[in-house]
């Protein structure tokens, strides 16, 4: 299915324009994913339950930047994938080792090459990543949680069609377990330190690792041609989960990040933007948050009693998901494990 195209943007306006304004894209869509082509042969991918992905259509094949939530997400990414191109994947670059950024690895067979940092493929075969944060709090117990939430709301509910509603609801949740029961998790089968470049017809693709921040090995793809940079959440258009961060580090790495010579960022969560004044802003938070959260620490305040103190709310105007005091207690969590790594009191 092809959706009309909406319109275009002369690619050299994307710098000009205020962050404020959204960059209407030519569309198509997809089952489960919209594909947003932002040039020629690369489309920012969205709908999926997770990451927003990227999909590079190369001469003779595609690359894909992450995979998916669950292998049937994956598959479903794949599927889609066929309304823009049939050229086959042939590479899956991991941006980092988050279950919704490689937990569609199973899917693809020996032909496929899954490139990331040494450290996801560390990550994935030592972390034991299924029964630790982030796949905890957000899908190990989130899913249980919500289909008993909707099992006792079902009991409750007169009203029919309200009923049925939630009867959808909770026929979509144990979809979901299902699916999350056909995880395997799956390391990258090459991996590399610093810099890869890959060539594939006229295009250059960089895997970049720029240093810890994130986590201890998030990949960022540069196209130089293309001035596009995909950043998976090493730099989100919104706050990124801080549970396995590293903080100083993190406002280094986003340091080198705005060095790259490019006008369009395509984030692992939330939207295409253009402005390096949001990567500022978001190395501004960061370390405020340290900041901060070592204050309360020095006051003797738990890691979860600190997470619901911490002041944040000067940064909302650039990331409005902030609309009130506290902070995600496992970011906080780990800016205290974090401190005593190293060492500071
Ligand atoms: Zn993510």
């Amino acid at each position: 299915m092809r959706a009309a195209t909406i319109a275009v943007l002369a690619p050299g306006l994307l710098a000009l324009l205020p962050l404020a304004i959204a960059q209407v894209y030519p569309v198509t869509q997809g089952k489960t994913y919209k594909f947003e082509k932002v040039a020629d042969g690369v489309y920012y991918a969205t709908g999926g339950f997770g990451s927003n992905n990227v999909v590079i259509v190369n001469d003779q094949d595609v690359l894909l930047v992450d995979d998916g939530t669950t292998p049937a997400a994956a598959r479903a990414f794949l599927d889609d994938i066929k309304v823009i191109t049939n050229k086959p994947v042939r590479t899956v670059v991991n941006t980092h080792f988050h279950y919704d950024h490689t937990d569609g690895n199973s899917v693809f067979g020996p032909e496929v090459q899954i490139i990331a940092h040494d450290y996801v493929r560390m990550a994935i075969t030592t972390f034991d990543v299924l029964n630790r944060e982030p796949f905890i709090t957000s899908q190990k117990t989130a899913v249980p949680a919500r289909i008993d939430a909707l099992t006792k709301q079902i009991a409750t509910e007169k009203d029919t069609q309200k009923k049925a509603a939630l009867q959808r609801d909770l026929a979509a949740a144990q979809t979901s377990l299902n699916q999350l029961k056909e995880i395997k998790p799956t390391p990258p089968n090459v991996t590399y330190s610093s810099k890869m470049v890959l060539y594939k017809g006229p295009r250059e693709i960089q895997l970049l690792f720029l240093g810890r921040g994130h986590t201890g090995g998030d990949t960022v793809v540069f196209l130089p041609r293309e001035r596009i940079v995909c950043t998976g959440d090493l730099m989100e258009s919104r706050l990124a989960y801080m549970g396995d961060a590293f903080f100083d580090e993190w406002v280094t790495t986003l340091g080198a990040l705005k060095n790259l010579d490019f006008a369009l960022v395509l984030p692992g969560h939330g939207a295409p933007f253009g402005d390096k004044g949001l990567i500022t802003a978001f190395q501004g938070y960061l370390s405020d948050i340290t900041k901060k959260v070592a204050d309360l620490r020095a006051q003797g305040l738990t890691a979860d009693q600190a997470a619901t103190r911490v002041d944040l709310t000067s940064h909302a105007k650039d990331f409005p998901q902030i609309t009130g005091p506290g902070a995600d207690a496992r970011g906080v969590r780990r800016i205290y494990a974090w401190m005593d790594e190293r060492g500071k009191k």
